[in-house]
């Protein structure tokens, strides 16, 4: 039976004994709780219901479902305060765990679902925002765990879901009964879902008319029959599996990807959100991301670790004084900062929907993502520079300990002496976990990836860049066009409108 979830312990028990087919390294799980490569990955959300508790200001809310307090993960924001509040839990998150904790993707789905529901049942006059609620409701009562589905593999790029030869390269209806409809597919890179209880699917492109099959949108559990699960590899993944701590860089946390298939799986119709409406799947898959790119204001909070790890190896290396390396912490700081300027920033922009709650700004929103394409990278090099080559030829943790030259390596691999060996060797080794190893997973590929690729984010701020306003106020000001200022004052667009609001 489902009890409320209270804190990390009582959440770490909710996975267990749920019988998820789940394949890793060629086997099927018994139980991923307990499983050395997945288990980091399971405690890094653990953390999000620790720090609920730790500070419930930041990382819970009282919800206006239940009147009780429940993970602000599971919070559908209704002033630009909670997309402020969302924004700020997820840096402490990413410093805490030094990576990926993986509830964005579920809170970012049901914000965005919340507007574009109900401007469908506006224009509709289907129930699909009612029933969002009562789902929302039931996740609240047990303080559940949400995974967000969205990316389809895809199959060939230059075709829409129905042109493919194969119609099971997008998530599609399958057939119907009365009671719901049964949906075959398969979703690739699907952040924390085996750490989920409920997983929300939804088209991951803008569909056409032949397209109705994929306009799909509902909540199943993730114990539902037809699914079965494959877990990601990630670089140095098999380190966790070793004796010892020292190696794996952060022993305690790590993000988790897997491969969901999908094999006639049955959604109740209670469950759905949006059925044949492919008219709604670009609103919904730009507030989605919209969302979501705004979020990664999370890599700020991991980069935060990597600086501090950068800073603490110059020390052990004797080196901390030296203008250059200060210079260099400076150039990893500004880097940092400006990912968290411009997501915070999207969040302060947000504006309120139809349906009453607040929805961040795009344009700045794209711009994070796009920023966390590739300032994370340059931290990251910035780290090996300054951890100096060992960062990737230290011996094993198993020479370290070994009787007869493990006392050599010790005295060999030694810096600055207020440190032991020890001591340098756990800063390197978490620097090799951030750029190398499986945090490296989370911190760089997916930053580059994750909540759409860099070209994705370059077309959105291609189309809301509005260079025709912009030539006009070139244009009048070099005396080449007369003033209309009314014009230039008052036809500012959505993103201007929003910079310039007053209130
Ligand atoms: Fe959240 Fe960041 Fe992980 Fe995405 S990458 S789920 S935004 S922590
Ligand atoms: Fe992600």
């Amino acid at each position: 039976m489902q009890v409320k979830i209270t804190d990390g312990t009582s959440y770490i028990e909710s996975l267990r004994n749920r019988g998820l087919k789940i394949f890793l390294f060629g086997n099927e799980i018994d139980e991923p709780v307990d499983h050395p490569v997945i288990r980091p990955s399971i405690n890094a959300i653990a953390k999000t219901y620790d720090l609920a508790i730790e500070k419930p200001e930041l990382a819970s809310v009282i919800s206006p479902f239940t009147g009780e307090r429940v993970s602000r993960f599971l919070h559908v924001c209704t002033s630009t305060q909670d997309l402020v509040l969302q924004n700020k839990m997820q840096r402490k998150l990413g410093q805490l765990t030094g990576t990926c904790f993986q509830r964005c993707v579920g809170m970012d789905a049901f914000n965005a679902l919340y507007s574009v529901t109900f401007e469908m049942d506006e224009k509709l006059g289907t129930s699909y925002h009612q029933k969002l609620k009562i789902f929302l409701t039931q996740m609240h009562q047990y303080n559940l765990v949400l995974g967000g589905a969205m990316t389809d593999v895809k199959g060939d790029r230059s075709l829409f879901p129905h042109q493919q030869p194969d119609p099971d390269m997008y998530l599609h209806i399958t057939k119907r009964s009365e009671k719901g409809v049964f949906l075959s597919g398969a979703k690739a890179h699907q952040t924390g879902c085996i750490n989920s209880h409920y997983l929300m699917v939804m088209p991951t492109t803008r569909l056409s008319e032949k397209d109705k099959n994929y306009a799909v949108v509902g909540s199943i559990p993730v114990t539902s029959k037809g699914v079965t699960y494959i877990y990601g590899r990630q670089s140095c993944d098999t380190r966790s599996m070793e004796d010892g701590n020292i190696d794996v860089g952060n022993a305690t946390y790590g993000g988790q990807e897997a491969m969901i298939l999908f094999d006639n799986v049955f959604i109740p119709n209670e469950n759905i959100y949006m059925d044949g409406e492919y008219e709604f799947a670009a609103m919904l898959v730009e507030r989605f991301t919209t969302f979501h790119r705004r979020s990664y204001v999370c890599k700020s909070g991991v980069g935060d670790v990597l600086i501090g790890a950068a800073a603490a190896v110059s020390e052990m290396n004797g080196v901390p004084k030296a203008s250059h390396i200060k210079d260099k912490l400076v150039q990893m700081s500004h880097l940092n900062e400006t990912v968290y300027a411009t997501g915070i920033a999207s969040s302060y922009q947000g504006y309120q929907t139809k349906a009453g709650n607040y929805q961040c700004d795009d344009m700045l929103a794209n711009v994070c993502k796009h920023h966390v394409t590739k300032m994370p990278y340059e931290i990251a090099q910035i780290a090996q520079d300054l951890a100096g080559g060992f960062v990737s030829t230290l011996p094993s943790e198993q020479d370290l300990n070994h009787p007869e030259i493990g006392k050599l390596l010790k005295k060999y691999l030694r810096g600055n002496a207020d440190f032991t060996t020890e001591e340098r060797i756990r800063i390197l080794r978490l620097i090799e976990n951030m750029t190398m190893g499986r945090n490296a997973v989370g911190y760089l590929t997916e930053s580059i990836h994750g909540a759409g690729s860099p070209q994705a984010q370059r077309i959105q701020i291609g189309r809301m860049m509005q260079l025709e306003y912009k030539k006009r106020l070139a244009k009048v000001l070099a005396g080449i066009e007369v003033d209309d200022s009314e014009v230039l004052v008052n036809e500012l667009g959505d993103y201007f409108e929003r910079v310039f609001k007053t209130s």
